[in-house]
Formats: C-alpha cells, structure tokens, sequence
C-alpha cells in the first residue's frame, strides 16, 4: 500500500488535494498550523494507490507520496 506525508507546516488548507484524490485519502486534521489553519493529512484506513494527483496539485508542495513498489525478492517503497 502507498502513503503520503504531509508537511502539516505548509498546508494552507486549500483543499485542491482533497478535491482530486479518487481514493478520499486526505482530511482535514484538528490542530492549527502556523498559518492558523487546520491542514490535510492522511485519513485512517486510506487506501492510497499513490497516483501522485494530490501531490502534483499541491500548489505549496506539501505533499510527499511514497509508492510501494512490487519486487519478486521483497517490497520496496520509494518517494515519487
Ligand atoms: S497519491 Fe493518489 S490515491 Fe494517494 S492520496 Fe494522493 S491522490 Fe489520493
Ligand atoms: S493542496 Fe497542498 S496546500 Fe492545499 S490543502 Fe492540500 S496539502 Fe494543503
């Protein structure tokens, strides 16, 4: 399964991220940035298949994904 981190420090809440992901991964969390608003983070259970949408879209580059690639010998995650 992939995953995203979200650098919580330079979201500003657009919610663009939330608007194109077709897995509904991302929600907003419940504590303020520096910016004074509550930034996006990765929901529990998400199944993300790490099609990069949200991070591309990410106008502030806050997004990181991290796509688990499969091997014949093991698995292995790399940032995209
Ligand atoms: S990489 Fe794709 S599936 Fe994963 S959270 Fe981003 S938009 Fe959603
Ligand atoms: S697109 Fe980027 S800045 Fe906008 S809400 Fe998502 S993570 Fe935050």
């Amino acid at each position: 399964m992939s995953r995203i981190v979200i650098d919580p420090e330079l979201c500003k809440a657009c919610e663009l991220c939330i608007s194109v992901c077709p897995k509904e991964c991302i929600e907003q969390s419940d504590t303020l940035n520096r910016y004074g608003v509550y930034p996006m983070r990765m929901s529990d259970g998400a199944e993300c298949t790490g099609c990069t949408l949200c991070a591309t879209m990410c106008p502030d580059t806050a997004i990181e994904v991290y796509r688990t690639v499969a091997d014949k010998t093991r698995n292995q995650e790399v940032a995209t």
